[in-house]
């Protein structure tokens, strides 16, 4: 069994809609390698930083993930003794080419509908503004004439129903 602990580049489209790894941050590797009949077992933990768009004000944030991953390598056919499948990831030479098992780790766990705060406001759905700084008391008084003409035509619809 082998330790290692490195940092590469993050590679990139490491996202998914909003969120996702900034290409060329920092990730940082701690790997286990296990000789196994089959191949190599390698078990990893990957710490990369995230950036993410709020999905319900659009403010960018920045945070961290952290993931956890397990692939068994193959032994190449070439060496006759197994048979792999053609999803398997193989060993070639002593190169392991982590970045489709870092990828499948990280996307699955990438937030779909990041948030800047569990709690937060939003935007304002008449001028756009973030509600969080316009603070609490931010409203518009005056109803665009069309929705108020769609309230009218709503009341009449609940009385029709009444009679
Ligand atoms: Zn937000
Ligand atoms: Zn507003």
């Amino acid at each position: 069994m082998r330790r290692m602990t490195c940092t590469l580049p993050a590679p990139a489209d490491l996202a998914v809609g909003m969120v996702g790894v900034p290409k060329d941050a920092d990730v940082e590797l701690e790997l286990r390698f296990e000789s196994v009949m089959e191949g190599v077992l390698v078990t990893g933990t990957a710490q990369a930083p995230l950036i993410s768009e709020c999905s319900r004000c659009l403010e960018s944030s920045t945070s961290s993930i952290e993931v956890d991953f397990q692939e068994l390598f193959f032994y190449p056919v070439e060496s006759g003794l197994f048979q792999t499948g053609e999803e398997e990831s193989v060993l070639s030479g002593d190169l392991l080419d982590l970045e489709p098992i870092l990828r499948d780790a990280v996307v699955l766990a990438l937030p779909l509908s990041p948030l800047c705060r569990d709690d937060c406001p939003g935007l304002c759905t008449e001028c756009g503004i973030r509600l969080a700084e316009a603070g609490p008391d931010h409203r518009h008084e005056k109803l665009d004439a069309r929705w108020a003409d769609l309230g009218k035509l709503m009341e009449h619809n609940d009385n029709d129903q009444e009679g």
